[in-house]
């Protein structure tokens, strides 16, 4: 049997961002994941000299980003022009993303102008945590009177967050990220790939052991106490601390009795986020003003991360194509092919004859984004520790305290560390 401080089961972002901090404190870590590589989510496919990330993703400055930053991370990318389009009946139309094209924009009467450039100023310093308490379709609808301006602002909240619940999200999170996208989000150069590797790297060179391949079955546990884990094969590592940052439905089957713990609450009040994404790479771009659109009345995204022009966006091909990405965000009713052909009509519409110029495409019909995020229904925010097993936490896009995305698995990944040296050295001055 192996030993160690602190294993790690998963090995996406949040685990590997646990096992660089559990390691910086001075554990001895590893890190346990079930397929041939790191990264889960954010790994990065590469095809005929494209670079797809699991469809869309943009890096916003958040606890991730400060994190990353923090760890020393080489961020290279850019931030994208906030020029876009608003798909409305099926009809591209500017969006009053800046001062300029809030002037030119025929979605908006002059009141509705003026209520948007009010809200704008207004949100960059607001205190977004008095709307934690609130959905976003009563935010919606109590603060914005313009009928035009709440379809802009479904858009704006859906495509920060890829949720399409209103009545079930809660404003305060999804607007303070709004306040991030403010402040520009990051295409990362070469895809998220880049960022999984840094992290992978820097967790090697602060002494975690890295195990790939290892799919972990049983999270041994007994007096209220962590024991050691179990692979498939049957080996056993016996640890302290065990940091579980896998989908809460995983954690849940691998903890003995787990529906006596805080797990079962958890697994219970999640609300899985899914969508549809399609990425293509282009050779060259029939229409490079449409970069960057956004359903209005469909619920659909288009961004292409490669754009050039001021600011360039991200190198995300070795042979100069563009990288065009697609996002359907979907309820829990799902249509593959119907989601595929919905894509397909948006992108003929931006980038007409698309066709003839394709290098390469990936179409993920349901991936699912995040497994959980702050709704009404929430009984309470999953983590760190299991309060029932001492020595056992959680981490993930699912254990986030406010943060959404891949800011909740970074920030999930943070509390898990400091509450488990926190928790060690309480243990220490009482002994
Ligand atoms: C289409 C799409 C678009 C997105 N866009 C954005 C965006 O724009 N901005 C943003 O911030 N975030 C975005 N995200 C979210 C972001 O990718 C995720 O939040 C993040 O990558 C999740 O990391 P994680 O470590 O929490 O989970 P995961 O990446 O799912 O990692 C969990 C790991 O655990 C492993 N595992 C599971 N069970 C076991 C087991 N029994 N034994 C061993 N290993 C196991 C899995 O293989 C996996 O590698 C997007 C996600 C998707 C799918």
């Amino acid at each position: 049997m192996t030993r160690t401080d602190v294993a790690i089961v998963g090995g996406g972002i949040a685990g590997l961002t646990a096992a660089i901090y559990a390691a910086q404190a001075g554990k001895r870590v590893m890190v346990l994941e079930q397929q041939k590589q790191m990264g889960g989510r954010a790994a990065t496919n590469q095809k005929e000299g494209m670079y797809f990330n699991l469809g869309g993703h943009a890096l916003y400055k958040g606890e991730a980003y400060d994190a990353f930053k923090e760890l020393g991370l080489r961020l290279e990318g850019s931030a994208p022009s906030v020029d876009a389009h608003g798909l409305w009946k099926n009809e591209l139309r500017t969006m009053p993303m800046s001062v300029g094209s809030l002037f030119q924009t025929p979605l908006l009467s002059w009141k509705g102008k003026l209520e948007l450039a009010k809200w704008l100023a207004k949100l960059g310093k607001a205190d977004t945590s008095v709307w934690n308490r609130i959905s976003v379709r009563d935010w919606i609808e109590g603060e914005l009177r313009d009928p035009m301006l709440r379809n802009l602002f479904y858009a704006l909240l859906r495509t920060a967050s890829y949720v399409v619940a209103p009545e079930l999200q809660s404003a305060g999170p999804v607007l303070k990220q709004l306040q991030h996208s403010l402040q520009g989000v990051l295409y990362v150069d070469r895809g998220w790939g880049t960022l999984v590797e840094q992290l992978r790297e820097l967790a090697v060179q602060s002494g975690v052991t890295c195990v790939t391949g290892c799919k972990v079955v049983s999270v041994e546990h007994q007096n209220g106490k962590v024991q050691s884990i179990l692979d498939e094969d049957g080996r056993s590592i016996e640890a302290t601390h065990v940091i579980m940052a896998i989908p809460p439905s995983v954690a849940h089957k691998l903890v003995p009795h787990a529906d006596r713990t805080a797990l079962d609450t958890w697994v219970k009040q999640a609300i899985p986020v899914t969508a549809a994404c399609l990425d293509v790479g282009l050779s060259r771009l029939p229409k490079p003003e449409h970069s960057f659109i956004y359903g209005l009345d469909l619920p659909v995204f288009l961004t292409n991360q490669s754009r050039s022009g001021k600011p360039r966006a991200a190198i995300l091909s070795d042979n100069g194509a563009y990288s065009v990405c697609l996002l359907k965000y979907q309820g829990p009713q799902t249509d593959a092919k119907q989601d595929e052909q919905d894509l397909e009509r948006v992108l003929d519409l931006a980038q007409p004859g698309w066709r003839d110029v394709l290098v390469a495409r990936q179409y993920l019909p349901r991936m699912t984004v995040v497994h959980d995020f702050p709704h009404m229904k929430r009984v309470v925010n999953p983590g760190p520790a299991v309060p029932e097993i001492q020595g056992l936490y959680v981490a993930g896009d699912w254990a986030s305290h406010g943060e959404l995305l891949v800011d909740a698995s970074v920030a999930s990944a943070k509390r898990a560390v400091e509450h488990l040296v926190a928790a060690e050295h309480a243990i220490t001055v009482t002994a």
